[in-house]
Order: C-alpha cells, then structure tokens, then sequence
C-alpha cells in the first residue's frame, strides 16, 4: 500500500494545527492585522475536524461524522469570511449561520453508515460553493486592488472546484465505495491532492496580508502626509515611469512648477495650522485639474510640481491658470482675510518625455516662476527656450 488514507487525514489535521497555532501566534504579536486570527483559526478547525474524520471507527460516530465535519465546515468558511473581511466586504453572519446548518443538519440525520454517500455528495457541493466564491474574491481583489497574491489565491482554490465536483462525482456513481475507509483503500491521491491544497492556501493568505501591507508601506514612503500628493521619492519614480512608457510611445512632457504667493507671511499672520490647511486645499484644487495620468508631487515647503504627459506648453498653460483659478474657489470658504488671499505662481517648462531629465526641465520651469514672482506674482510663465521653439 503507498498511501494510507487514514494517515493522511491525520498527517493533513497536525499540519493544519500546527499552521493555524503559528497564525494565532502572529497575531498574538500584535504587530499584525486582525487576517491571521480568522485564518489561524480556520486552521485550528479544520485540523480538529480533519482528526475526527481521521478517527472514523475509532471514535463514536456522532464525533467522527456529524461533529467532525461541521467543524472542519466552519474552519472553511473562515477562509471565505477571513478573505472578504480582508477585501472589505459586509460580513452577512445569517448566510454563514445558514451555511452552517445547511451541513449541520443534514450531516446530523445522516449520522448513519448507509449514508455515506449522501454526506459526500453533501460537503462536496458545500465545498465547491464556497470555493467558487473564494475564486471569485481572489479574482476581485486582483482586478480591483491590484493584489497579484489575489490570482495565486484564486489559482489555488479553483481545483479543489474540480477535485470536489468529481469526488461528488464518483460518490453518486458508486465508485467511491460506501465507506470512507475502505479496507481495500479507494484512490488515496485524491484525498493526499485535495489536503494539499488545503493546506497550501494558508501561504496564499498571507501573500495576500503581506502584499497589501507592502503596497501601503510603498505609498507611505512615496507621498506627503499632508497634502497626500507625491513626495520627491514618488516623483522620481513617476518621471521613470513616464520615460519608460515614452520609450514605447514617444511624446512631450510639461512639467508645472507652483508655487504659493507670500506663504510665509500667511502662516506668520494664522499660524501653521492655518498655513497646512491651505497647502490641503491647493492639493485638492490642483488634483481637480488635473487628469488621472497627471502626477502631482510637493516639491518641498510651499511649492509644488505637476507633470503633464503628453501635453504640450499652449494646454498646459491653460490647466496652470485653472488649478489657479480652482485654487481661488477652494479659498473662497476659508475665512482669512479675504483682501490677502494666496495666489499661485507657476513655471511651465517642456521637454522629450523620454531623453529630458526631472533635473532639467525643474531647472527651466524654476527660471519661468522666478520670472513670474518679479512680475509681481499670481501669475503664469513659460520657459524661455519652449517660447523660443
Ligand atoms: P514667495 O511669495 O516668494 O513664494 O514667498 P513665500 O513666503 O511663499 O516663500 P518662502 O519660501 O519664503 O516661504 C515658504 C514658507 O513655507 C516657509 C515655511 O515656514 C513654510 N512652510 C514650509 N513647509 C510648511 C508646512 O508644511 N506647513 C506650513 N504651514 N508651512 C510650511
Ligand atoms: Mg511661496
């Protein structure tokens, strides 16, 4: 005999455990989330359950059959519960309540040998149901927030899909057998295949924890906590980006540098809370203007750079004297001294998208602003060399 079926019930049941213990216990570090608690518990379930099964004929079987499945039933669906709490979804504890019963009771009055089949048939629906939505969450969490761990999630939980469909399958079509250990022993790789992935999924999850957890550390250390717009990290980045992509599709650039007219003297006069209220206002003002492609970093202090792809100067200037424009709007419910609003002053400069360095073209649209500051402010210029073209 090479695989022994009650052995590795059993064997899949202390991996669950063990797996479901070192969940629990990266949560109790508290230097987690709350996902490893419903996932480690998940396991811990799953493994109870798995050893009553294991000890079919052993233990009573009120423990080894009912029991033992609705609890390895509850642990699955806390995999669905753990992952659409992690996408942020509604919990709809009533469906889980009905999920339960739906296995609970039937398993209950079918306690008997004789029905073997009819719980097979059973807990593979119920299996397969909740499979499929854990696929469909994966997929989601995919396409919607952009997790790759969302694809790996749902590539390991489709087969059982088909491992369960087919167990159903050979159930109602007697070759199951009418027993779950037969002496003559069924095709064990099924059940080794289906505790496998059982089993793999719990890495899958946390990919999934740690992929989020890394996205939100990248847009931490990429943006300003104030006005949430792109930090000097962040823009760098975005400029290779956009060089990157002109490298397929070669185009123009501009790049806006901003600037608020005598801020300084504005946070003297209301204070620095006053002053990061308006530096969050402009952000919004300027964001509004903006396309979804654009990219709006603070540059430092009180100014700020926006980079427009493939757009040239005539447009660009044209969105400079909207975001002032907006600007001015997003002012008009603040209540400081309504004589001494801020205004912007803006540099506007253009090069190749892909061969112009940030450098650069921060240099050209820094002269253009110097040029509209001594012209007295509240105001948008071009760079001389765009005008010269
Ligand atoms: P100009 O019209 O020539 O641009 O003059 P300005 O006063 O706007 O420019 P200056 O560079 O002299 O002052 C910028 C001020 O921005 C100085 C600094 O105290 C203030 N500042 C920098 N960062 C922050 C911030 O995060 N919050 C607030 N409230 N103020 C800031
Ligand atoms: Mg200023």
């Amino acid at each position: 005999m090479l695989l022994d079926l009650r052995t590795i019930y059993l064997a899949g049941a202390i991996t669950a455990l063990i797996l479901g213990l070192v969940q629990l216990a990266a949560y109790a570090t508290g230097r987690f989330e709350r996902w490893p608690l419903w996932w480690g518990l998940s396991n811990l379930l799953m493994g109870i359950g798995f050893i009553g099964v294991g000890l079919r004929g052993v233990v009573p079987d009120i423990v080894s059959i009912p029991l033992a499945n609705t609890v390895s039933w509850i642990g699955y669906l806390l995999v669905l519960f753990g992952v659409r709490s992690f996408a942020g979804q509604p919990a709809r504890l009533p469906l889980y309540i009905l999920a339960i019963a739906a296995a609970a009771i039937p398993l209950f009055l079918w306690n008997e040998p004789e029905g073997f089949v009819r719980r097979v048939v059973l807990v593979s629906i119920l299996v397969m149901a909740c499979d499929v939505l854990l696929v469909r969450e994966g997929l989601l969490l995919w396409r919607r927030d952009r997790l790759v761990s969302g694809a790996i999630l749902a590539a390991l939980f489709a087969p059982t899909v088909i491992l369960f469909a087919l167990r159903a399958w050979l159930a109602v079509t007697g070759e199951l057998g009418v027993e779950l250990f037969p002496a003559d022993n069924a095709d064990p790789w099924f059940a080794a295949t289906g505790t496998a992935f059982v089993l793999l999924r719990s890495g899958a999850l946390l990919l999934l924890a740690a992929e989020r957890s890394r996205n939100r550390l990248v847009t931490i250390a990429q943006h300003d906590p104030l006005t949430g717009a792109m930090n000097r990290s962040g823009l760098e980045r975005a400029m290779a980006r956009i060089a990157a992509d002109a490298g397929k599709r070669p185009g123009r650039l501009t790049l806006l540098l901003i600037d608020i007219d005598h801020f300084k003297s504005l946070n003297d006069t209301h204070g620095h809370a006053a002053g990061d209220h308006i530096l969050q206002l402009f952000a919004g003002a300027a964001r509004s203007e903006l396309r979804a492609s654009d990219i709006l970093a603070r540059h430092g202090g009180d100014e700020f750079v926006a980079l427009l792809p493939h757009m040239p100067t005539k447009d660009a200037v044209r969105v400079a004297n909207r975001i002032r424009s907006a600007f001015a709007r997003a002012l008009a419910d603040w209540d400081g001294d309504p004589l001494r609003q801020p205004t912007l002053s803006i540099g506007v400069a253009e090069g190749d998208a892909a061969s112009d360095e940030l450098e650069t073209l921060l240099q050209h649209a820094d002269e253009a602003l110097y040029r509209s500051k001594r012209l007295g402010r509240d105001r948008v210029q071009v760079q001389i060399h765009a005008l010269a073209r």
